[in-house]
């Protein structure tokens, strides 16, 4: 590489490394939206789960109440027919048993209807929370179409933000030859980022060890891609005439 050509990569270099850092922050801001709308989609399930839940608690205290409904009846009728049948019998012995079954079963009865007037009651509570859960949701649903779409719209402009760095970014890289592009790249995976830094006041500004006089030197005629000693970076310089620029 010439002199000159040498300059103008290296220009082109730390234009790249400034855009791609741009890139990488817009990049990170869109994944945090991403998340947030992810986060979004969670609560409603959240809520949807929660009311489902509610849902089921109910269809198994219904399918409760009517069982005890139907054995209600059951033994309602066998009642009324062990007392039916106390007319006829003729042994004392016959007579204690059937009065014993009688009230066994009345029992039973008794039993079944505290169960039903509980369910009565706890059938109301879990209609009262259902209706909770279905107004909380539908609240939900309007808070959360409203935010995410706010979010979607932020998503939208920094996705054409990204594309106008993108080809901001194809513009730069055309200078640029593939194997200076490939180190650059190797170099950004392996310096968090960072490939193209600043060489000032003698040392290297990526990770702020001295470099080397005559190598500074060097950096300083532009004959030469210089790469910084300790971290490898590739090393710019900024001349009185840019500074004044
Ligand atoms: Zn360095």
């Amino acid at each position: 590489m010439g002199r000159c050509e040498v300059r103008v990569k290296v220009k082109l270099l730390e234009e790249l490394q400034g855009i791609d850092l741009k890139i990488d922050g817009r990049q990170a801001e869109k994944d945090l939206l991403l998340e947030k709308v992810a986060g979004f989609d969670r609560e409603i399930e959240e809520a949807r789960l929660a009311l489902d839940s509610l849902r089921e608690e109910m269809t198994a205290l219904r399918e409760r109440k009517e069982e005890s409904e139907q054995t209600l009846i059951v033994e309602t009728d066998n009642i009324a027919r062990s007392e039916l049948r106390l007319h006829d019998i003729k042994t004392q012995k016959e007579y204690q048993a059937v009065l014993k079954e009688v009230s066994t079963a009345k029992k039973v009865k008794t039993d079944l209807e505290e169960l039903l007037l509980a369910s009565i009651g706890e059938s109301e509570v879990l209609q009262g929370k259902i209706a909770e859960g279905e107004q909380n949701l539908a609240a939900l649903n309007g808070n959360i179409a409203l935010r995410k779409g706010e979010v979607e719209k932020q998503l939208k402009c920094l996705e054409a933000e990204i594309v106008a760095d993108q080809s901001q970014r194809d513009a730069t890289t055309a200078g640029l030859g593939a194997p200076l592009l490939n180190r650059y790249g190797m170099l950004r995976e392996k310096r968090q980022g960072i490939a193209v830094v600043e060489a000032r006041d003698g040392s290297c500004l990526g990770c702020n060890m001295n470099i080397p006089p005559q190598m500074y030197n060097n950096l300083y005629k532009g004959l030469e891609l210089i790469v910084c000693p300790h971290c490898q970076r590739i090393l710019y310089i900024r001349r009185q005439e840019e500074t004044a620029a």
